[in-house]
């Protein structure tokens, strides 16, 4: 019996649109070459071109689209012209985030061998693991809201046992897959601050809780400070880490910088029941319309989401052609042969996305 998924696709502003092109080809393609499951995709118009058009960023119509979709891609939204009346950023992604609960922010660090890296890695090491951002409180719980008078400033940590026990059960869940699939030995690390703040050791503890129903994993503690030091030092030791919000935020980028920047960076937010894939980049819209932005990000977004409704599903030809296209990307990056700009080449977006759809046939 073929499986049959409907992506909910916000094409989005800037370069969305000339990087969700050619990831849909290929996601078609896969899917026209599989009898197990079968994708078809919703359009969900969205973002700051929309609002600037319509008024309405993300429209309910849009949201009912992404709200009945098994899985949402997403390139990047938002323009730095185009604003709320309130002079805020518009930014749906962060909507679509708390209207679905979407409580990890999934950000895998990978560089192999071959790929280009600021870090000098030792010989025979490859950079792969994942880095697990709680996206939904934690330091940005008072985002926007907090007391401000002439003479102090304050904000509140915000850590919830409810949100916590489902951050570290999906973690665990997380770094099991990837133990199963060999990708990973079953490690997982609780980054935090418990030496200092009672709101790391409550995190601490919740994790430690989870970690005892996980016999086959192991699972240790590092200090956010030393975590930032190991991931410069021997980031190859990594293999699964869960931290708060703020935190992760800083650690992410430091993640994409080991990358070699944004052009290579996927990232998945991910709830009980939604998740949303998108790149880590952002609109672009210094070289939007120009067939010049690196479309791997957006590519490798679609792999995570393909390994995601794999798991999800029981689906193993879904989960094997994640892997799959993953591969293609990195054989193409490793190869060096066609490149964007951004990393150093002179393809254009619809050279490269075909580079990865040729390698795709020969994996
Ligand atoms: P946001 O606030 O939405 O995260 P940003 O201001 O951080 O956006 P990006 O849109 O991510 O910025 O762009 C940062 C820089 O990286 C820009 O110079 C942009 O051209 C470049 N860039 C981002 N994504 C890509 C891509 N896919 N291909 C090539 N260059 C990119
Ligand atoms: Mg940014």
């Amino acid at each position: 019996m073929t499986l049959n998924l409907n992506i909910a696709v916000f094409g989005g502003d800037g370069i969305g649109p000339e990087i969700t092109d050619p990831t849909l080809k290929i996601l078609q393609s896969l899917s026209s070459a599989s009898d197990e499951y079968a994708l078809s995709f919703g359009v969900a118009p969205a973002g700051a071109a929309h609002y600037a058009s319509t008024g309405e960023a993300l429209p309910p119509s849009s949201m009912e689209i992404a709200r009945n979709a098994d899985a949402i891609l997403l390139s990047a939204m938002g323009l730095p012209d185009v604003r709320y009346a309130d002079g805020t950023e518009i930014s749906p992604q962060i909507d679509l985030r708390k209207a679905l609960t979407l409580f990890a922010g999934v950000r895998p660090v990978t560089v192999r061998a071959g790929q280009e890296s600021p870090l000098k890695i030792p010989a025979g090491k490859e950079i792969d693991f994942v880095l697990i951002r709680e996206s939904t409180e934690g330091l940005f719980h008072t985002q926007g809201c907090g007391e401000l008078t002439k003479d102090e400033a304050r904000e509140t940590l915000l850590i919830t046992r409810e949100i916590s026990e489902k951050l570290f059960r999906f973690t665990f869940e997380l770094a099991a897959n990837r133990k199963k699939s060999k990708r990973g030995p079953g490690q997982v690390t609780c980054v935090d601050k418990a030496n200092v703040f009672r709101a790391f050791a409550f995190f601490r503890e919740i994790f430690d809780a989870e970690a005892k129903k996980h016999p086959d994993l192991t699972a240790d503690h590092a200090y956010v400070d030393a975590a930032a030091l190991l991931m410069v030092q021997k980031p190859w030791e990594f293999d699964v880490l869960v931290t708060e919000n703020m935190f992760g935020d800083i650690l992410s980028d430091l993640g994409a910088g080991l990358m070699g920047g944004l052009g290579l960076a996927p990232s998945a937010d991910i709830g009980l029941e939604h998740a949303v894939f998108q790149p880590c980049h952002g609109s672009a819209p210094d070289i939007a319309g120009q067939g010049i932005a690196n479309p791997f990000a957006m590519i490798l977004s679609a792999a995570m989401m393909l390994d995601w409704l794999g798991i999800k599903h029981g689906n193993d030809a879904l989960a094997a052609d994640g892997a799959r296209l993953r591969h293609a990307v990195e054989t193409v990056v490793s190869e060096g042969r066609v490149l964007t700009q951004d990393l150093g080449g002179r393809a254009g977006t619809a050279q490269a996305a075909e580079a990865v759809a040729k390698a795709l046939e020969t994996l």
